[in-house]
């Protein structure tokens, strides 16, 4: 099956990539109805806990601009799939001449160097927000969080490999040229989407805002664990998912399943996504 997805916003030709998919289990979801937990129970395939990593690749005139790098090995057989993905839109590692990280969380960062902590692309520059690289780099972690020592050092590995070519970027400012990033607080402080703009086209990734799409458009009060600041993270997740929907922008997300590019409908207190 393809791991790429494909669409173009004016002269951007975007692409999704799939790196893998895997489903989360309940214990790290948060705010469910016990009728929820229950529908999890028993739902067999797991559809509804079901999630997707994915990266992006935005191609313009030389630019080969990549956003996230997937998680390697480090979840599971199911994933680390983006040089497969990569190869699959034509292009080798060595091709991409720029990466901006939505966030350093593992799934987003750790495919970005190999195990011994080597620079997987050599040829890219190392973009990320200046709010991000200040919160991973501080000294306020601790073994017990989820956002803890063992993100963090992952975070700081892959700072050090790329440490001559890594560029901070205020949020909301240019990562290139028509590509801008959207701050969207609570999963990580400095946490980002981004949005393309071309003409009078428009694309926005609204980062991690959803990591189990079937269960949070329904119900998007649903939080994980893996937000630093939850309250936050839910509150930005209700109002970028409000934006789009009543500006009927193309969107995706890092954990989109399927469709990869679509529009936000809005029905009471819930959403879903029409391709
Ligand atoms: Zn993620």
């Amino acid at each position: 099956m393809s791991r790429i997805s494909q669409t173009s916003v004016g002269n951007f030709k975007v692409t999704a990539l799939r790196d893998g998919e895997l489903s989360l289990p309940s214990e790290v979801l948060m705010n469910l109805s016990d009728e929820q937990s229950q529908r999890i129970k028993a739902d067999e395939n797991s559809n509804l806990a079901t999630s997707n990593v994915n990266a992006y690749l935005i191609q313009i005139e030389g630019k080969n601009l990549l956003i996230d790098s997937g998680c390697r090995d480090l979840f599971g057989p199911t994933c680390g799939f983006l040089k497969e993905a990569l190869k699959e839109a034509g292009l080798e590692p060595n091709d991409i001449t720029d990466i901006f990280f939505t966030h350093l969380h593992p799934d987003h960062v750790a495919g970005a160097i190999d195990a011994e902590g080597s620079a997987v692309f050599k040829n890219a520059s190392f973009k990320v927000t200046d709010v991000e690289y200040n919160f991973w780099t501080s000294d306020t972690f601790t073994d017990s969080e989820v956002n803890g020592n063992d993100w963090a050092g992952l975070a700081r590995t892959a700072l050090s490999a790329y440490k001559d070519r890594t560029e901070t970027i205020s949020l909301g400012k240019d990562i290139i040229p028509g590509v801008t990033s959207v701050s969207i607080p609570g999963h990580t402080p400095g946490h980002s989407g981004f949005r393309v703009d071309d003409g009078s086209e428009t694309l926005i990734q609204m980062g991690d805002i959803l990591h189990v799409p079937n269960l949070q458009l329904e119900n998007p009060s649903i939080s994980t664990v893996f937000d630093v600041d939850s309250e936050a993270a839910l509150k930005s997740r209700k109002d970028i998912l409000d934006m789009v929907s009543t500006d009927r922008l193309l969107c995706t997300s890092g954990h989109m399943i399927q469709p990869k590019f679509g529009y936000v409908e809005k029905s009471g207190g819930s959403f879903r996504i029409a391709g």
